[in-house]
């Protein structure tokens, strides 16, 4: 059965979307609703889940109607399957009547395979639904329905009725939603319990997971920007205040960003989220009221520069880059600050102790010092053990020193302050800070003040962290966040319990990254990306409408000459290709043609010599001498080829060199050591010699 509905589906996602392959879940979905079952798929944000519905739409005869939240994003929706080709439109309250009257009619008329449709407006088609031939109902981001969820809307629970209105039409609903309650809740409202669920592994293995230390967030943030011109990102923060303060500080660098919070009015939302559709504007600094539905598959990281309340909001947002299946980085800054703050927010909530045990597994997952993947997909039931590779923990593993007698420090100060004191005083008096607070209470006469002098005060916040990971010392957030002794840290002070720690590894340890280098390798790809943006902008439409990311590395990385090797391209269907081959192999052919003839003339030789052929040959192919070759040889050497030069020298030779050098000190130029060997040393092998010895 599979195997036959593969045969079949294949042809169909390669004409309509370009790919030749599915995604992790799709077949199965897609599978059970044309054998006309409920669904309810469940995949990670990225994961493909509108394809399912649009794919199936096509398969199947008549009109898919799609509910989905967000009428500000469901143009963008349509413009990708019109850009495909397929026949879609939408209907919501933001549109004529006169456009809502043209597009009644198509749908009468049996023109379309979707309609997206807002929830609210749904009531207004209910006359003329019952007239036409409804394919299948399809519920995006459902878990809207769901009370229990984050996102509840309460238009959506006028779905729970089309069950039982049509009965025989399948529902497919989709989340990325991991909550388990939420899940059930889902099938529940939609009134579908028969439906069949399709769990999609939770894992994102192109997103590279970092969590940093919050101080100098904005300079660290300048940094990561400055590695990546151009790319497309998002900041979250918790108060809109922060949104538009590290906003104004981006724009004050130089970089195209923008706020967005729930306290700019519509318009200038919109505005915002146009802008960053559409590159034109980047960089969004947003509250998590930011994000759902946007379907920009070239987001390449997201930052947050606050602790996330929990890791479903975490992945969620995290979820957002990378959509396109390239590497994107997902930074996250962590700061105690940040959790005293949430928890401030938790206390009066009706479900306060569930939220803290939920912040208190965010915290894990910031302080984890194994593979944070384990951790995530651990959250999420998933039970991973294989270390992931992608992330800060697995890529520079910490060091672990012997920290028996700091930590003997740091409990005893938290003993001798009575264990009244919060994180900021223990380590101010440990490290005999001379301020007020200290010497109103008379600290700096207790015996441990002053007992950790040569660490800054940021490294042992993070040792002290480290020790309530270890379970050595405990916080009391009921009580100012003072920080307390456990059973262990009585052993620690009593018994000497070894205890290690992790190194701290500051900013710049971490190495630069290697990619950048080589996107702008060709530089084809920053062609493609403008020719793309030229097209998009004549259409109207964002940049991601016309191709991906994706699209264009492989065709940076394929280079096609022919629309045949155009259409292998992944993301090139029949419609792309009929629209676009043409202007895109003009660009990639003119590109090739200009590498060819701008190879510089040493590397040339360099390949050349590579290739196998002597000094001679080269020179008489090139029609140089063969000094120059040589001088191309040496050339392309100190730019990093690697060319053994030593075997166009003797030993003696270079020795000789050497000495010539000595007696020669002021020395500039060749014509003095080819005077001083008397014109019996070849330029060339001078100038090998001194590269050589000047190495
Ligand atoms: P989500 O599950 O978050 O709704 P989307 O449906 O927006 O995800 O899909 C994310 C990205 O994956 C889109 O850019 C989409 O074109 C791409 N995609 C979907 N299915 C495939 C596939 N089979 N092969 C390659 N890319 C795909
Ligand atoms: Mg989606
Ligand atoms: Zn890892």
């Amino acid at each position: 059965m599979t195997a036959e509905l593969k045969s079949t589906l294949l042809p169909l996602l390669k004409t309509h979307f370009g790919y030749d392959t599915f995604k992790a879940n799709q077949l199965e979905v897609i599978g059970d609703v044309l054998s006309k079952k409920d669904v309810l798929a469940i995949m990670p944000t990225g994961g493909g889940k509108s394809l399912c519905y649009q794919l199936s739409a096509l398969a199947l005869e008549g009109t898919a109607i799609v509910i989905s939240p967000l009428i500000a994003l469901m143009k963008d929706q349509v413009d990708v399957l019109k850009a495909n080709g397929i026949a879609a439109a939408y209907y919501n309250s933001s549109q004529t009547g006169e456009t809502q009257q043209r597009t009644f009619q198509e749908l009468t008329q049996g023109e379309l395979k979707l309609l997206y449709v807002a929830p609210e407006s749904l009531g207004l088609l209910d006359s003329v639904l019952l007239d036409i031939t409804i394919s299948i109902f399809a519920v995006d981001e459902a878990h809207c329905i769901s009370s229990w969820g984050h996102d509840f809307r309460p238009a959506y629970t006028r779905l729970g009725g089309l069950k039982e209105r049509f009965p025989h039409i399948p529902i497919i609903a989709l989340t990325a939603t991991a909550d388990k309650t939420t899940q059930e809740d889902i099938v529940a409202q939609l009134d579908i319990p028969t439906a069949q669920q399709h769990l999609a592994s939770f894992n994102r293995p192109n997103l590279f997971l970092e969590v940093k230390p919050a101080q100098d967030r904005i300079k660290h943030i300048l940094a990561f920007l400055e590695e990546r011109p151009k790319e497309s990102g998002i900041i979250y923060c918790l108060s809109r205040k922060s949104t538009e303060a590290v906003a104004a500080k981006l724009v004050a660098s130089g970089y195209k960003a923008q706020a967005y919070h729930a306290g700019m009015s519509a318009e200038e939302r919109s505005t915002a989220q146009e802008g960053f559709i559409t590159d034109s504007v980047p960089i969004v600094v947003a509250t998590i009221a930011f994000g759902m539905g946007i379907d920009k598959s070239n987001v390449r990281w997201v930052i947050h520069y606050n602790l996330p309340k929990n890791i479903e909001g975490y992945y969620q947002e995290i979820g957002r880059g990378g959509r396109d299946g390239l590497p994107a980085h997902a930074l996250l800054f962590y700061s105690f600050a940040d959790v005293a703050q949430l928890r401030k927010f938790i206390a009066t909530s009706d479900n306060a102790t569930v939220e803290y045990a939920k912040l208190e597994r965010m915290q894990q997952f910031a302080e984890a010092l194994s593979c944070r993947r384990i951790a995530l997909l651990n959250y999420f039931g998933e039970h991973a053990t294989a270390a992931c590779g992608n992330c800060d923990i697995c890529k520079y593993p910490p060091a672990y020193f012997d920290g028996t007698v700091l930590a003997q420090k740091i409990c005893s100060a938290v003993a001798r302050l009575r264990e009244k004191e919060a994180m900021g005083m223990v380590i101010d008096v440990l490290r005999g800070a001379q301020n007020a607070q200290v010497f109103e209470k008379g600290y700096q006469n207790i015996k441990t003040y002053g007992a950790v002098m040569d660490i800054s005060w940021q490294d042992l916040q993070q040792y002290v962290i480290q020790l309530l990971n270890q379970g050595v010392l405990s916080i009391n957030f009921k009580e100012g966040a003072r920080l307390g002794l456990t059973p262990l840290a009585k052993e620690v002070l009593f018994a000497k319990k070894p205890i290690a720690f992790a190194t701290i590894k500051r900013a710049s340890d971490t190495p630069k990254r290697t990619t950048k280098a080589k996107t702008t390798k060709t530089g084809l790809f920053e062609k493609l990306r403008e020719l793309r943006h030229q097209i998009a902008t004549d259409e109207g439409v964002p940049a991601y409408v016309v191709f991906g990311d994706a699209s264009l590395k492989d065709m940076e990385a394929k280079l096609p000459k022919t629309k045949e090797e155009f259409e292998s391209v992944s993301g090139v269907g029949r419609a792309k290709l009929e629209k676009y081959a043409t202007v895109f192999l003009e660009e990639i052919a003119e590109h090739v043609a200009v590498k060819k003839s701008k190879t510089p003339t040493h590397l040339k030789t360099y390949s050349l010599f590579k290739s196998g052929l002597s000094i001679p040959e080269i020179a008489a192919q090139r029609a140089l001498a063969e000094n120059t070759i040589y001088g191309h040889l040496v050339k392309s050497e100190s730019e990093g080829k690697t060319i053994d030069l030593h075997q166009f020298l003797t030993g003696k030779e270079l020795d000789a060199i050497a000495d010539a050098k000595e007696d020669l000190p002021e020395a500039q130029g060749l014509k003095a050591f080819f005077d001083y060997f008397e014109e019996q040393m070849p330029y060339w092998k001078l100038k090998i010699g001194l590269y050589l010895l000047d190495g």
